[in-house]
């Protein structure tokens, strides 16, 4: 049986143009498109099945990871939900699967024309590089699995987003449900339609799963941050290992992929408080 992991957001899911419609207080918008992002999660797995049987973990990636309606989902998966996790979204990547599914991903942050383009935490990251190429949520988690052999198969989101990783990982299947025409606007399949484009996309992506291979970063690995603002770069470089290279600038190095994306993810913690207003 495949052993496949589940990475789901909810930016890129059909129809999401604004923030209001993917943040968990608002009672009248999100709670109407928590429901599509779920659905597209089980068309997702729906499809993988039709190509072979799968044991599926899916973890729920977007703001407080407790979007997903269960009653909506297949009955035989397990879900991890909550906020928050430490290894965020591709938490239990590292368990041993044989694929992944990115579903509702967006762009990164300052990408043109892409609905809601951010990078984790926008208050914190202003730009995050890897080996002096900027990677976006899809490339630095598939980057995390890819050290774990797991290869990516299929993303689902906009044209932004399907654009810029298939550049870098050219055997996965893509599921586009919607063009972005700019940072709050988008022209975008019907819910039901991205349902079928998902599922039968997914499908494809689990029949060709041969040719596709893990994305793997060659160490030495350096993340360069360019931080929100200079009091979050304050206390980054208080961690150790984070060079100060500018007001907002940080540069950590490792010999390997994973420690680097640990460092990432201390980084965007300890700046969300020094984000706050004092
Ligand atoms: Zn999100």
């Amino acid at each position: 049986m495949m052993k496949l992991y589940l990475s789901c957001d909810m930016e890129g899911t059909a129809g999401v143009c604004s923030w209001d419609q993917c943040d968990p207080k608002n009672v009248t918008e999100y709670p109407i498109y928590r429901r599509w992002m779920s659905r597209e999660v089980r068309a997702a797995i729906e499809g993988a099945r039709l190509a072979e049987p799968c044991d599926v973990l899916v973890n729920d990636s977007h703001s407080q990871m407790h979007n997903l309606l269960f009653d909506e989902l297949p009955d035989d998966i397990r879900v991890l939900s909550g906020y928050r996790k430490a290894y965020s979204m591709v938490q239990g990547g590292d368990e041993g699967f044989d694929g992944a599914f990115f579903t509702g991903y967006h762009a990164g942050i300052g990408v043109e024309r892409a609905v809601l383009a951010h990078t984790y935490s926008p208050n914190v990251l202003y730009s995050v590089r890897i080996n002096g190429v900027e990677f976006d949520e899809a490339l630095l988690n598939a980057a995390y699995l890819g050290e774990f052999g797991v290869p990516v198969l299929l993303v689902t989101g906009d044209d932004a987003v399907c654009n810029a990783v298939r550049r870098h990982l050219p055997w996965a299947e893509f599921a586009q449900v919607k063009r972005s025409i700019d940072y709050y606007s988008a022209d975008s399949l019907t819910p039901a339609a991205a349902i079928a484009l998902i599922a039968e996309t997914a499908r494809t992506a689990v029949e060709r799963r041969g040719q596709a291979r893990p994305f793997r970063v060659e160490g030495p690995v350096t993340l360069e941050i360019e931080s929100a603002s200079v009091e979050c770069a304050d206390y980054i470089a208080l961690v150790p290992g984070f060079a100060r290279s500018g007001g907002r600038s940080l540069r950590f190095t490792a010999p390997t992929y994973v420690p680097a994306f640990q460092a990432l993810i201390a980084a965007m913690r300890i700046g969300r408080s020094a984000a706050e207003r004092a």
